[in-house]
């Protein structure tokens, strides 16, 4: 039985005290779920929603990690820095940092070849651009992005692995792909991790869909059964929204 996941990302939103106000609201109504609830939060935040979300079963994330140990890279946190105040997981390489800072799949398995020395979870974002669906490229974009991002990776480092299929024209946009185009992009990745490393390593990850997920869109995506959970951005600024997605989620059949 694969592990579900609902994850917020609150990008560059929220204050420090915002956030704890977000999560004495969100706490208690997570209390009884069972999926695994996380919060990717401002790194400047890690330390106050941790030692709030402590002995809850929300895990605490960064959004994103440097894929340098210790040294001259001025405004960067590597992964022993956040597991030190307090995060279990980082993302990598989510559309905003490829897009706005020049990051590839190259830096993102740097990234996770990081997170993975200091025991975080990588919830990597991979997708399609709009170019590549309207080019019928989508799996041949998922194919090569996954190959990269997970170079040197051992198939017993999987259980610190969550895939999130981002594509790119559904971050932040309102449109999202339909149940049978996210369903076969996730038969992609399976199929993709099959060839690198064996069948149940493929049936062993967490697939996570994520691009414009809201409290209403919420009732059709979990009619996908492959879908192992979600990853929500705009919509997780609202922990009104944010817990409707979390108790739709955890009503899933499948
Ligand atoms: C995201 O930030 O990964 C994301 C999916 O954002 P949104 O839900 O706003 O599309």
């Amino acid at each position: 039985m694969r592990k579900k996941y609902v994850i917020a990302n609150f990008k560059m939103n929220k204050l420090d005290s915002e956030i704890e106000e977000y999560l004495s609201t969100l706490i208690p109504l997570t209390v009884a779920g069972t999926s695994q609830i996380v919060l990717a939060v401002p790194s400047v935040s890690i330390k106050t929603a941790s030692t709030k979300c402590k002995d809850t079963n929300i895990m605490i994330s960064a959004q994103n990690v440097s894929e340098h140990d210790f040294g001259s890279y001025t405004g960067e946190n590597n992964a022993e820095m956040i597991k030190a105040v307090g995060a279990s997981a980082t993302l990598v390489g989510h559309s905003e940092r490829r897009g706005g800072y020049g990051e590839n799949d190259d830096i993102a398995n740097k990234k996770i070849l990081c997170a993975l020395k200091s025991g975080l979870v990588s919830i990597l974002c991979i997708g399609e651009t709009i170019f590549d669906r309207k080019n019928n490229l989508t799996e041949k974009a998922i194919k090569s992005q996954l190959t990269s991002c997970l170079k040197s990776i051992y198939a017993n480092e999987f259980n610190h692995i969550v895939i999130a299929y981002e594509p790119v024209w559904a971050i932040g946009t309102g449109v999202t792909p339909t149940n049978q185009e996210i369903e076969q992009s996730i038969k992609c990745i399976r199929s993709v991790l099959t060839d690198i490393y064996d069948e149940d390593i493929a049936n062993s990850v967490s697939i996570v869909y994520g691009g414009s997920v809201t409290d209403l869109n919420i009732r059709e995506l979990v009619k996908i059964s492959s879908l192992d959970g979600v990853l929500v951005g705009g919509a997780s600024l609202s922990c009104e929204k944010f817990s409707k997605i979390i108790s739709i989620f955890e009503k899933k059949k499948n």
